[in-house]
């Protein structure tokens, strides 16, 4: 991508004009869907000392660390996840099985894509209409607008994974239920545990909690670098509450470009 695009892209988030951002993107994008599993694109080779890229413009220091936390060994009977060797395994183990109140429901399970040897997982809240219909994860509106900011931080969509909570939609988009994310969240603890990426990043309150353990609010979970297994983890705002609040713009592209800042570590 050009300078002078990445430049745009930055100005955009930090103006707070998420809305040229999602025209242009939606104009600009492939239609065609990643297959899961396979490798992408790889993260660009660091630059020559002296010539710092655009995002690196004002993005605050590496905060200190917050929760550590390990995940918890899987309760669900029969639970054999642990032997499932591949994450097209475990995407093919989603698709197959029933595991709570949502599945019956869902038109498809949206386990997960990416990159296998992805260094940065993104993780969501749970699939939206858009997602329900392709079984695609961050396709609808608020996927757009996470990738004008992996653009924006120089990171391709094709080299990260990206995946949710839940893998079936809620009803009428509401917040999955404490029985429902306990039910599937042993799938994205063995998605980290194959990936095992160099950082994650959750969007959105339920994300941070569902993956630290932890009832508290996303004002106090920012700002820190949590560790979930040993992997630096960063708190950020779910983007489609970016589209709903633009004020939330500007900390998230802090929280991203901490992010990024631990790739490059
Ligand atoms: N919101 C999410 O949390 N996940 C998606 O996949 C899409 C929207």
């Amino acid at each position: 991508m050009a300078d002078e695009r990445r430049r745009y892209l930055a100005q955009q988030i930090e103006l707070g004009g998420a809305e040229v951002i999602l025209g242009r993107v939606r104009a600009e994008r492939a239609a065609e869907p990643m297959p899961a599993g396979q490798p992408g694109e790889s993260m660009p080779a660091p630059r020559r000392t002296g010539d710092a890229p655009k995002w690196k413009k004002g993005a605050p220091p590496i905060p200190g660390p917050g929760l550590a936390v390990t995940s918890p060994t899987p309760v669900l009977l029969g639970n054999d996840l642990a032997s499932l060797p591949t994450l097209d395994a475990v995407a093919e183990r989603i698709r197959t099985t029933y595991c709570c109140e949502l599945c019956p429901h869902r038109t498809n399970a949206v386990p997960g894509e990416g990159n296998p040897q992805a260094r940065l997982v993104l993780v969501g809240e749970g699939p939206g209409a858009t997602e329900d219909a392709t079984g695609r994860p961050f396709v609808g509106q608020a996927g757009q607008l996470l990738e004008s900011i992996l653009d924006a931080i120089e990171v391709p969509r094709t080299s990260v994974y990206i995946t949710n909570i839940v893998k079936c939609r809620p009803p009428q988009n509401r917040k999955p239920l404490p029985d429902e994310i306990a039910a599937c969240i042993p799938y994205l603890h063995r998605q980290l545990e194959l990936i095992r990426p160099q950082v994650i990043l959750t969007m959105g309150g339920t994300a941070a909690e569902s993956l630290l353990g932890v009832k508290k609010s996303l004002g106090d979970l920012r700002g820190k670098v949590h560790t979930y297994n040993g992997i630096p983890l960063v708190v950020t705002y779910h983007p489609a509450a970016l589209l709903r609040n633009p004020n939330w713009k500007k900390p998230t592209w802090d929280d991203v470009r901490i992010a990024r800042q631990l790739l490059d570590r």
